[in-house]
């Protein structure tokens, strides 16, 4: 193991999350991984949209799930996202070695966890003059964006292998836009990017089932102010 300090010009990682769960890597203090598996920078919007991603990669990638989502305007449900992310992750790990899941018997390497900076005045930043667009309009785009480049720069900053995202297991987000950015990234960033629809071979309705199963949170609006307002009329 190789341990490389203050690496990250915006000083991410959160203190909460030490406390909380002390064993976890944070964003100043990447671990070099060593691994028969490739390494997997992971960035996931949420714990319940994550389930069928770890199910479905890993027995293939030593994954770091990364929690990167400034987008979560509100504080409260910030944490409540967070800490179910990381509930997920604890449970998937105790399982142990080797899970029961659809696919049959995994043997998958323990999930690690990172958490990034909560800036929301990024996302505000990015979503400037796109407020009104709806959902699925410019400014998610304009968010997708600003998530996935923070994870490229920190794959390659921490060493790992591959990053993606586990933006495409909803059926609400466009694969093809989400794509293009990520591939992009991975040209700019010199880092490659898995780029794969998780919503197929029924990724979503599995992340559903293994919600119920891990009991985990599951919110009612994407994670901007401006998505859960309609939200809030509709009640
Ligand atoms: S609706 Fe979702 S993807 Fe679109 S800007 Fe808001 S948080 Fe981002």
């Amino acid at each position: 193991m190789l341990k490389r300090k203050g690496l990250t010009p915006w000083g991410e990682c959160i203190a909460d999350i030490e406390s909380v769960n002390p064993g976890y890597l944070s964003a100043g203090d990447f671990t070099e991984i060593r691994t028969e598996k490739p390494s997997l920078l992971l960035h996931s919007c949420c714990g319940p949209c994550s389930s069928s991603v770890l199910e479905r990669l890993a027995d293939k990638y030593h994954i770091t799930v990364y929690f990167y989502n400034p987008n979560i305007t509100d504080k409260n449900e910030y944490k409540k996202r967070l800490e179910t992310q990381i509930n997920l992750i604890e449970k998937f790990n105790s399982a142990g070695k080797t899970m029961e899941s659809e696919k049959g018997i995994l043997s998958f390497d323990k999930v690690e966890f990172l958490e990034g900076e909560y800036n929301p005045e990024s996302f505000f930043k990015a979503a400037k003059t796109l407020e009104r667009e709806p959902e699925g309009g410019q400014r998610c785009v304009e968010c997708f964006k600003l998530r996935l480049e923070k994870t490229a720069q920190t794959a390659s900053l921490g060493g790992y292998q591959i990053f993606a995202t586990t933006l495409t297991v909803s059926p609400h987000k466009n694969y093809h836009i989400i794509t293009d950015i990520g591939l992009h990234l991975a040209s700019e960033y010199k880092i490659e990017y898995l780029a794969m629809d998780f919503k197929k071979q029924d990724g979503f309705r599995r992340s559903i089932e293994l919600s119920k199963q891990y009991n985990l949170y599951r919110q009612n609006y994407c994670g901007c102010i401006y998505s859960k307002e309609p939200m809030e009329e509709k009640k």
